[in-house]
């Protein structure tokens, strides 16, 4: 009796610990499973909350400013005024978006050399830079707009100083600058029917050199006595931002 007793309890004993290592070995599984799970969702949350707080960074430059006012369009007004309008309209347009962000070389009627606009678009690194520009010439009758993109020429000279490596990326920054104007003119086309007067490859200074998708916009004329008058209207000015905001929106 005893010994069965005995045998019962070695059995029992061993039926425990056998029993017990089992339990060990889910316990572990089962942690190493709820700590997988833990990691995959921390993960999958950084993951989520990166691409959710991925910004567009635009840079927006109102040409001239300060002394220098640029082409005259009325007695107060200076082409400075009227690209300062549609620049800051254009950053409240992009930045109501939560996945943009702007910056403008100038915020105020204030001289901002080319040299110093240009350090700043290479300090801030945006995904695109746009100027502004008002035209002027050619007589009365020439009207609309123009968009200049950095040309191959430029392109060009990037390559005789750049490693091939590089080459790629600066011609994704050229096919990227070629396709947000193709953007931009459909989009102008609505508030100057017909008037586009192309894309140009671009003979800028502010453009030369930037490794950014950039583009110069020449919009209407202050030399055609029509759209002077659309250029003096902050109705037209605010048109003329939301344009190209939503052609920054589409590009991306
Ligand atoms: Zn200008």
């Amino acid at each position: 009796m005893n010994l069965a007793v005995d045998k019962m309890s070695i059995f029992a004993v061993s039926k425990r610990k056998i029993k017990t290592g089992g339990m060990m070995f889910n316990k572990t599984k089962k942690m190493f499973v709820t700590g997988f799970m833990v990691l995959l969702f921390i993960f999958s949350s950084v993951l989520v909350a990166e691409a959710v707080e991925k910004k567009y960074l635009i840079v927006i430059d109102p040409a001239h400013g300060g002394e220098e006012s640029g082409v005259k369009i009325n007695d107060k007004l200076g082409e400075k005024d009227v690209t300062l309008a549609i620049a800051l309209t254009l950053q409240k347009e992009l930045t109501q978006n939560k996945n943009f962000e702007a910056v403008l070389t100038r915020d105020s009627d204030k001289a901002v050399s080319l040299e110093d606009r240009k350090k700043d678009i290479i300090k801030i690194k945006p995904d695109i830079m746009i100027s502004i520009h008002v035209n002027a010439g050619f007589g009365k009758s020439a009207a609309g707009f123009e968009i200049y993109y950095p040309g191959f020429k430029n392109l060009e000279k990037q390559k005789k100083q750049t490693k091939s490596s590089t080459k790629d990326v600066k011609n994704k920054y050229l096919n990227d600058s070629v396709r947000l104007a193709q953007i931009i003119q459909k989009n102008l086309d609505t508030l100057f029917p017909r008037k586009s007067r192309g894309i140009r490859e671009a003979n800028q200074t502010l453009l030369e050199g930037l490794s950014v998708p950039s583009l110069v916009v020449e919009i209407g004329f202050t030399t055609n006595p029509e759209e002077k008058k659309k250029l003096v209207s902050p109705n037209t000015q605010s048109d003329i931002a939301k344009a190209l905001a939503k052609s920054i929106i589409s590009f991306f």
